[in-house]
């Protein structure tokens, strides 16, 4: 019997249910017909930050970010490409701090680039700085068991 797992889509935000099994087999929206992954961080927002966070099944690893900050901006790629590495067995995922302050003051982030890591709509971890590519990989999966 295989698991089901709920998925928040990256394009039009309707939570689907995929089998376990299947979550490899680049699976589509059963709305939008877009793929449910696509090895790039979701930019998230406000109105649809909660939903992630709370409704995906798999883990969320969150970059909360701002456009002026030089680090940042240097780690994107290598957030670019831990997203290509971590899916389809995480949502990555980013937030600008600057556009959405209160999503930052909620989760009280202190400093960025900080990355936060969700499950079932609590955070189970967070670091400071910017992070190469393969320790990001390393840090996400040394937290999911
Ligand atoms: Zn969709």
């Amino acid at each position: 019997m295989s698991e089901a797992l709920h998925l928040v889509c990256p394009h039009c935000h309707a939570v689907n249910r995929v089998p376990a099994a299947r979550l490899g087999e680049n699976p589509a929206c059963g709305q939008c017909r877009q793929p449910l992954f696509t090895a790039q961080p979701l930019e998230l927002d406000a109105p649809h930050f909660d939903r992630h966070i709370g409704r995906n099944d798999i883990p969320v690893l969150v970059d909360f970010w701002a456009p002026w900050c030089g680090p940042c901006r240097m780690m994107a790629p290598a957030f670019a490409q831990a997203a290509s590495m971590l899916e389809p067995q995480f949502r990555v995922a980013k937030l600008d701090t600057e556009a959405h302050q209160a999503i930052a003051a909620r989760h009280a982030i202190r400093s960025i680039p900080t990355l936060a890591l969700f499950r079932g709509g609590r955070e189970i971890a967070r670091q400071a700085g910017a992070m190469a590519a393969a320790d990001i990989v390393r840090w996400a999966r040394s937290h999911v068991g």
